[in-house]
C-alpha cells in the first residue's frame, strides 16, 4: 500500500547566539535552571520584544536553502494558549492568516536518499520562525502521574524553526532521510547543532491510499522518525486490510515501547486567537538578503558532488560531507595537492575512526589538524615513503590525542631505515632467532620488542617491524 507522509520539523537555531527576542543564550543547556532569563523571556509586564537579527538572517537563509518565496516583511503573530511553560500566555510565532506572515511560503527542496543515491524532492508549505516555550519537567512519575511539575524557563524564547512539508514523501525511510539532509544543511549554514539533546522534533503525518490522516507527535531522533511511521504504517495496514477504517487522529509516539497511542484532543486552529503582535512591527527582509545568501554558499550536495566528482566512491564521499570540519579539511586538503581517493580513506575512515576510538567528537572543529598536515601525509604514502598502515597506526592516532602536533616530531621512521635495524637485531640475537625457527612464536615478540627499543624516542609501528622480521627470518630459513 502506497503511504503519503507528510513531516512538520522544529528546529531550535540552536547557533543563533541569543534568544528571539532578548539577549540571553540561544543554548540553554550549560545553565542551572531559570538562570538564562530575563524580563522578555519570563514574559514580565512591560518588557519589550526585540527580534534577533542573527535568527531572522538564519531563518532567511534556511528559506533560501528551501527555495522558498519570500515576501517583503514577515510579521509576527501572537498564538493564545495557557500552559504552565509559557509565561506570555501566548506564543510569538507566525501565521499566513490573520494578518501574521511567515518567512516564506511555498518551496521545494531536495535531498539525498542515500539508499538509492536519488536526490528526491519534497515541496515546503511553510516556514515560520517562533519561539520555544520553556519546559515543564515531571519528577516523579510522567506528566499524568506526578504530583508536582518543575518549570525551567531557560529555553524559554530561544528561536525555532518550523518547517512544513506538503505529504510528498513515500515512505519511512524517505522521511528520515528527508530530516537527516534537511539537519546537515541547516548545520552547514551554521543554524544548528543538530546533535544537542532536543535541538529538533518531529511531528509527522501519515495516510494509506484511502485512509484517513493520522498525526504522531513527538518525535526526537532522526532514527525514531523511521521507526514510528514505520509502526504507523503497519497499524493502518493491519487495519485496511482487514476492512476496517482508519480514524482521522493525533497519536503520540512512545519511543521507549515503540508504539503509537491515541492523544488528547488537540485545540483547534481557532481556539488559538491568532492576531498580529502589536509589540512587533513587521521585519523588512530585504536588508538582510545578501547577509542570508553568504550563509548558504556551503552546502552538503555541492561538497558531496565536489569529492565524488574527484574519483571517490558516493559512501566515502557521503561520510565525509556528514561531518562538516571532515568536508573542509578534505577539500583544502585535495586543493592543496593531496590526492582525493587516499584522502577519503585517511580522513573519511581512518581519522575518524581513530577519533571514536578515542571518544572524541568528530564534528568538533578542533579535533582536526590542519588540511595542510593531511596533504602532506597523502603525498608521504604517495611517494612510498611510507605505507598507509604506518600512518594509520601511529600517526593518525597521536593526532587524535593532539591535533596540533607536529608531523616532524610524530612521523615514524622510515621504512628502510627500520629494515636495517632488524637486520642487525637479527644477527644479534641468535638464540631468539633459533627459538623462532624451532617455532616459538614468542621469540618473535622479543625481536619486536628490541627493534622498537633501537628505534628509541621516534615511533614505529609494531606491525610494520613484525611484517619485516617475518620477512627477514623466512630469507633467512631459505
Ligand atoms: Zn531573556
Amino acid at each position: 500500500m502506497k503511504a503519503r507522509i507528510g513531516l512538520e520539523i522544529h528546529v531550535q537555531l540552536t547557533q543563533a547566539g541569543t534568544k528571539l527576542f532578548c539577549g540571553c543564550d540561544s543554548e540553554y543547556r550549560k545553565y542551572p535552571p531559570n538562570t538564562n532569563v530575563c524580563p522578555v523571556c519570563l514574559g514580565l509586564p512591560g518588557a519589550l520584544p526585540v527580534p534577533s537579527r542573527s535568527a531572522v538572517v538564519l531563518a532567511l537563509a534556511a528559506a533560501m536553502l528551501l527555495n522558498c518565496r519570500i515576501p517583503k516583511a514577515i510579521v509576527f503573530t501572537r498564538k493564545h494558549y495557557f500552559y504552565p511553560d509559557l509565561p506570555k500566555n501566548y506564543q510569538i510565532t507566525q501565521y499566513e492568516r490573520a494578518g501574521g506572515a511567515p518567512v516564506c511560503m511555498g518551496g521545494v527542496f531536495e535531498y539525498l536518499d542515500p539508499d538509492s543515491w536519488v536526490w528526491r524532492s519534497v515541496r515546503i508549505r511553510r516556514l515560520n520562525l517562533e519561539e520555544d516555550p520553556g519546559r515543564s519537567i515531571y519528577p516523579e512519575g510522567s506528566i499524568l502521574s506526578s504530583p508536582i511539575v518543575l518549570v525551567d524557563y531557560n529555553r524559554s524564547g530561544v528561536p525555532l524553526l518550523e518547517i512544513v512539508t506538503e505529504p510528498d514523501l513515500g515512505s519511512p525511510r524517505e522521511a528520515r532521510a528527508l530530516v537527516e539532509y534537511l539537519l546537515l544543511s541547516l548545520e552547514y549554514i551554521g543554524a544548528v547543532n543538530p546533535r544537542l539533546e532536543g535541538a529538533f522534533r518531529v511531528d509527522a503525518n501519515i495516510s494509506l491510499e484511502s485512509g484517513e490522516r493520522v498525526e504522531v507527535k513527538n518525535i526526537g531522533s532522526t532514527i525514531e522518525v523511521e521507526r514510528a511511521l514505520a509502526y504507523e504504517y503497519r497499524r493502518q495496514k493491519l487495519i485496511l486490510e482487514h476492512g476496517g477504517k482508519v480514524e482521522r487522529e493525533t497519536r503520540h509516539w512512545d519511543a521507549a515501547r515503540r508504539v503509537t497511542k491515541p492523544l488528547r484532543h488537540k485545540e483547534e486552529e481557532e481556539e488559538y486567537l491568532y492576531m498580529p503582535n502589536p509589540d512587533l512591527p513587521p521585519v523588512l527582509t530585504r536588508p538582510l538578503l545578501d547577509e542570508a545568501r553568504a550563509r548558504i554558499k556551503e552546502q552538503p550536495r555541492r561538497v558531496f558532488e565536489w569529492i565524488t566528482g574527484r574519483g571517490v566512491s558516493r559512501e566515502a564521499a557521503w561520510s565525509i560531507t556528514q561531518v562538516l570540519p571532515a568536508a573542509r579539511v578534505f577539500m583544502k586538503a585535495v586543493e592543496m595537492g593531496g590526492d582525493p581517493r587516499l584522502l577519503a580513506r585517511i580522513i573519511g575512515v581512518d581519522y575518524k575512526g581513530v577519533l571514536k576510538e578515542i571518544d572524541k567528537d568528530v564534528y568538533d572543529p578542533k579535533n582536526w589538524p590542519s588540511p595542510q598536515v593531511f596533504a602532506r601525509l597523502s603525498q608521504l604514502v604517495e611517494r612510498g615513503e611510507y605505507p598507509l598502515e604506518a600512518l594509520t597506526g601511529i600517526v593518525l592516532p597521536r593526532l587524535a590525542r593532539d591535533p596540533k602536533s607536529s608531523l616532524q616530531e610524530i612521523l615514524p621512521e622510515r621504512a628502510s631505515g627500520v629494515r636495517e635495524l632488524v637486520r642487525s637485531v637479527i644477527a644479534e640475537n641468535e638464540k631468539a632467532v633459533k627459538d623462532y625457527f624451532s617455532g616459538r612464536e614468542k621469540a618473535l615478540d622479543y625481536l619486536v620488542g628490541q627493534v622498537i627499543r633501537r628505534v628509541g624516542k621516534r615511533a614505529v609501528d609494531p606491525r610494520l617491524v613484525r611484517k619485516l622480521i617475518k620477512e627477514e627470518l623466512e630469507n633467512k630459513r631459505r
